[in-house]
């Protein structure tokens, strides 16, 4: 069984960028799950040798209603699934309370969960990611999803175990 990776977060902060990113390797395959809803999405890639599967995510918030709801209802699976948790957030638009209330969700969950500070290219690094730390996830992890930055090497140090 391939590590199961799933990325959850606000909506906006770059899931779906990465997990493109993540399952665009020659020898990614789009994974065949039948009968599983359109709003997870699965991919796999490789990286060094290793094989893993992603999970993309609507997003979630952390207090929804309604269609917000179903969609938090998808990201609780995901995780539910998943050997690891990438929780993304955003650099350039920093904390937010609806991060703080996905935080509170993660940090009562047993999955190895990765605190990642997306869309830092730009930026200066070390005052991007000071605040994140308040989230009570551990060391907040730099990353450009859209450029590819740094993601080699967390994706790496992620699967270390497996
Ligand atoms: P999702 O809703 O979490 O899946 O977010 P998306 O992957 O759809 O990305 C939301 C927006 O953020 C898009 O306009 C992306 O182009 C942009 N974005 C994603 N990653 C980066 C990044 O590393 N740097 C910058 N500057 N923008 C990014
Ligand atoms: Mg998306």
């Amino acid at each position: 069984m391939n590590p199961v990776i799933a990325l959850v977060g606000r909506p906006n902060v770059g899931k779906s960028t990465l997990f493109n990113r993540l399952t665009r390797s020659r020898d990614a395959l789009v994974a065949d799950f039948p009968g599983l809803t359109r709003d997870r999405k699965y991919g796999n890639g490789i990286l060094g040798g290793k094989t893993y599967t992603v999970i993309d995510t609507g997003g979630i918030s952390g207090d929804e209603e309604g269609i917000d709801a179903a969609m938090a209802e998808q990201s609780l699976q995901a995780i539910d699934e998943a050997d690891i948790v990438l929780f993304m957030v955003d650099g350039r638009s920093g904390l937010n309370v609806a991060d703080e209330a996905i935080a509170n969700h993660l940090r009562v969950n047993q999955k190895k969960t990765w605190l990642v500070v997306n869309k830092t290219d730009g930026l200066e690094e070390h005052s991007a990611m000071a605040d994140f730390w308040q989230l009570g996830i551990g060391e907040p992890r730099s990353i450009a999803a859209a450029h590819g930055r740094n993601v080699t090497s967390l994706i790496e140090e992620v699967l270390e175990p497996f």
